[in-house]
């Protein structure tokens, strides 16, 4: 080793004035990697599911997520070819006019496909409460949500605890109902191990329908902090409650949860099924971050009895990105960054990257928590906004690290082809 390797080998703590350069390189390359987009909800937007839950009255979005994000019009632009500056009526109206006109020559599921071959997405999870037969199996698969278990008895208190609850507990109540169908299962089963049977039925059909993990948007809902009841415990609970003629205590009903909850995660290590859990701030004006934060799962993520279990931290933790990559140090435990690259603009998500890639660079993802905004601007125009933005701050954040002699450009490469698609594909051996 000569002296400039040395040299070249100490890491610095400023770029470079080459790093523009250095990003210019890189950037092309990142946009023919062929990206697995890890969580999705891709539909449109008179589709009911396209999630299990729905958007609380009067919630407060950040800038960058609301829908007259003057981005949006570039997505239309680069992908539809929009010729106006605004979103003024008329000129949506061209916009929703030009999208049938693309369904009819895109028919069924041709169109997403389409949608996808322009943002080089090679597949793009779709988290739904059920696929849609607009969607190719092959390019989107299913992450279903596996939240309803928990919510079996009278929901009555659940359901009053403030305005976002109201909406979600009731869709949640739906969501079960929709299972039983499902199974044929008139109404919940008297006994407690039938009821568990019923749920290990549920998730081999939708295995069989080639769903690829369950999702737990559980935060919205309830704390995540889970104790560790017996089955004893939690069926007692079940015996008294199943009927709904009474409404269970608070204590009551997190302790049965709390069983379920913990049930469904060693089913997804027994399964070899990976579990998303959303973590990050949520939608709503009753999201409570303190309850819900990220760090709160630490001790069922720090668990070893999950060990066969594969986490993947849903949005990274965030506010909280900087703790949730220390719970990555855990084998079995990934965090995917969507949502981050639409709430922030390029410049913060670059910097949320860069100490990602610092630290654990083997186990994060890429996804970009695309959705129909409205019947103008729809998942199409998300999906681009993510992918442009994480393609962007990817190569950013590399071309920085670069310069600064954290790591060589075949390196950063590597890096890129990692997060964008293989870490997250070598997660799902049994679909691809
Ligand atoms: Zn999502």
């Amino acid at each position: 080793m000569n002296l400039l390797q040395l040299s070249n080998a100490q890491a610095r703590p400023f770029p470079g004035p080459d790093v523009q350069q250095i990003y210019q390189r890189l950037l092309p390359q990142i946009e023919k990697i062929p990206a697995f987009d890890h969580h999705a909800h891709p539909g449109f937007a008179d589709d009911p599911d396209v999630d299990a839950m729905a958007s609380a009255p009067d919630t407060s979005l950040p800038a960058r997520a609301r829908a007259d994000n003057p981005e949006l019009i570039t997505a239309a632009k680069a992908l539809f070819a929009y010729p106006y500056d605004d979103l003024s009526p008329e000129h949506a109206k061209w916009l929703v006019d030009k999208k049938s006109e693309l369904k009819k020559q895109y028919p069924g599921p041709a169109y997403f496909n389409m949608i996808l071959d322009k943002i080089n997405t090679e597949s793009s999870v779709a988290n739904r409460a059920m696929m849609a037969d607009y969607l190719d199996p092959k390019r989107f698969p299913w992450v279903f949500f596996a939240d309803s278990f928990m919510w079996p008895f009278n929901n009555e208190r659940e359901r009053a605890r403030n305005p976002d609850e109201a909406v979600y507990i009731p869709l949640q109540g739906k969501m079960l109902q929709r299972w039983m169908q499902q199974e044929k299962v008139g109404k919940l089963p008297a006994r407690f191990s039938d009821y568990l049977e019923f749920i290990v039925r549920v998730f081999d059909d939708n295995r069989k329908k080639g769903a690829i993990a369950m999702k737990f948007e559980v935060a919205y809902f309830r704390p995540t902090t889970f104790s560790d009841p017996t089955r004893e415990q939690a069926e007692d609970i079940y015996q008294h409650y199943s009927s709904g003629d009474s409404v269970p205590s608070e204590k009551d009903y997190r302790t049965f949860q709390d069983y379920i909850f913990r049930f469904l995660i060693n089913l997804g290590g027994r399964l070899r099924f990976p579990v998303h859990i959303h973590t990050a701030a949520g939608i709503g004006n009753y999201f409570n971050f303190t309850e819900s934060n990220v760090m709160n799962l630490e001790s069922v993520l720090r668990d070893p009895r999950y060990l066969s279990t594969t986490f993947v931290l849903i949005h990274g933790g965030f506010p909280l990105e900087r703790e949730a990559i220390w719970l990555a140090s855990m084998k079995n435990v990934y965090l995917d960054s969507s949502l981050g690259e639409l709430i922030q603009y390029p410049s913060a998500f670059k910097d949320t990257l860069k100490m990602w890639l610092e630290t654990f660079p083997e186990k994060i993802t890429f996804g970009t928590d695309c959705f129909p905004y409205n019947q103008v601007l729809g998942a199409e125009e998300s999906y681009w906004l993510g992918a442009e933005s994480s393609r962007m701050a990817l190569a950013a954040a590399l071309a920085e690290m670069v310069s600064e002699n954290e790591v060589s450009e075949p390196r950063a490469l590597e890096l890129a082809h990692a997060y964008l698609h293989d870490t997250a594909v070598k997660l799902y051996p049994v679909a691809r």
